[in-house]
């Protein structure tokens, strides 16, 4: 909610922007400064109050955000060069624009830097969309074709990124909620869009279309696993039995050190988002890539102990 004075600060910004006394770039800074939330620390970076708290920044730049009261804040200005280049990355990252710099700074070097690599040829696409609920996107490099994992927002720089790696080939869509602008880059590379049948609707025209429970094998190393529980029609991707891009079926907590997966955002079947778990042990990988929540990595063996400790949590009818 507005406070008043900021709702006449804001009047006041539009009516020069409308005598042209300023520009519309100094419009967005200060009408976002009005919005500057109070809990963060003095400084060059602060969240405003647009932040739709989902949780990017927190991983992108983990030394800088945290959350209060259901926004992310800065806790803690970027010191090292590392941890001011994550900053400058979160501000690419964030679906709502709610990151702001008092400066400003030279944006183009920053978006040269994404896709933001992970581990061998996975990478974070960044430019999550408000259209996903701020849901993160991936992108493989793989000698049998160029994936990417649900959608970011269509940005010309991320198209001329992907056309430098070869163009897209495929795009999986974990769920009917995070497919943001797939249709876009689908028509722009000739890439096939991959859903479950039963989340279809928001992709009428998708090119594979999976049916069914069963697993079904798209390249070598690619094997779309059906995951029914979150939605309806939910899947994963196992990408060379070594990541396992989750959507929203599941995903790691920073902060309890545990997988996670969320009964009060579970919009279908919980019981049935249960099963898929149990189907998924039979599976190996070390990473967990979700669409929310924290990335992890754990050597196969100790990703089998926190999966199983986790599924035993989340079978019990007491979870939420
Ligand atoms: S990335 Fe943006 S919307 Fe998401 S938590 Fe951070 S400030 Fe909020």
């Amino acid at each position: 909610m507005k406070s008043v004075g900021s709702r006449i600060v804001i009047w006041v910004i539009l009516f020069a922007y409308q005598k042209n006394i300023i520009q519309l770039s100094l419009v967005n800074y200060l009408v976002s400064i009005t919005k500057r939330l109070p809990t963060n620390v003095v400084g060059e970076f602060f969240v405003d109050s647009s932040c739709i708290n989902c949780d990017t920044c927190r991983e992108v730049a983990p030394s800088v955000f945290e959350e209060s009261e259901g926004y992310s804040f800065v806790v803690k200005q970027p010191q090292t060069e590392f941890e001011i280049l994550q900053t400058k990355q979160a501000v690419f990252s964030c679906p709502s624009g709610s990151i702001g710099s008092v400066n400003g700074f030279d944006r183009a070097e920053i978006r040269e830097t994404f896709p933001l690599k992970i581990s061998d040829n996975v990478y974070y696409n960044g430019f999550n969309s408000p259209n996903s609920f701020g849901a993160k996107s991936y992108f493989i490099d793989d000698k049998n074709g160029n994936w990417m994992i649900d959608s970011p927002k269509y940005s010309k720089l991320l198209v001329n990124k992907f056309e430098e790696l070869g163009g897209l080939d495929y795009i999986f869509l974990t769920h009917r909620d995070d497919v943001a602008h797939a249709d876009k880059f689908a028509y722009k590379f000739g890439a096939k869009r991959i859903i479950h049948y039963f989340d279809r609707s928001v992709q009428r025209d998708a090119e594979i279309i999976i049916k069914g429970i069963d697993p079904v094998e798209i390249e070598p190393g690619f094997t779309i696993i059906p995951t029914p529980g979150h939605t309806k029609g939910h899947c994963v991707l196992l990408y060379n039995n070594k990541f396992l891009f989750t959507g929203d079926h599941l995903y790691w907590r920073s902060d309890i050190k545990s997988l996670r997966a969320t009964r009060n955002y579970c919009w279908w079947n919980w019981e049935e988002q249960v099963k898929s778990m149990e189907r998924l042990k039979q599976y190996k990988f070390s990473w967990i890539l979700p669409g929310h929540g924290h990335r992890k990595y754990f050597e196969e063996n100790d990703m089998k102990i926190h999966f199983n400790k986790f599924y035993k949590k989340m079978s019990d009818p007491n979870y939420w």
